[in-house]
């Protein structure tokens, strides 16, 4: 830990001490809209708490990777991809990315989409889907549907 115990929450959904950071490398990975704040870097021996928070309209990374997610919506409302399936989640929900489970957020149209994220400070990098992944994901109406934007 470094400096005071406390930081208090300032702003909204801001920290002091804790910049507002992109979410990845601009032209790394295909997102749009999305911030990340990293809370705590080493908590609890080797885990890392990050806030993401995509705009209205915004979405992150359709990825997968070996470590997992433990995720808790803090802000706003939208839905996620996790596996093949589809979820509307909201404010306080909690959504478990387990291991090489492609998973994507989306935030609603009308409002962000707030979650704090728990991960390994060790941790491999996420993998993108290649074309044939794609098509496999989008042999489900549902998820073709999520990927393509399209609100419920
Ligand atoms: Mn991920």
């Amino acid at each position: 830990m470094q400096g005071t115990p406390v930081r208090k929450a300032s702003g909204g959904f801001h920290w002091e001490g804790v910049d507002t950071l992109s979410y990845k490398d601009e032209g790394s990975a295909p997102f749009r809209d999305v911030t990340r704040q990293v809370l705590f870097e080493e908590a609890a021996d080797g885990a890392q708490w990050r806030y993401f928070e995509v705009a209205p309209g915004g979405w992150s990374t359709l990825e997968r990777h070996e470590h997992t997610h433990a995720v808790m919506v803090l802000r706003g409302r939208g839905r996620c991809l996790v596996g093949e399936g589809v979820y509307d989640i909201s404010e306080r929900d909690l959504v478990e990315v387990p291991p090489m489970t492609w998973h994507q957020f989306r935030a609603a149209p009308d409002a962000p989409l707030g979650f704090l994220c728990l991960v390994s400070s060790e941790r491999d990098r996420p993998r993108l889907p290649d074309a044939a992944a794609l098509a496999q994901l989008r042999r489900l109406p549902q998820v073709a549907a999520f990927l393509d934007g399209e609100t419920a």
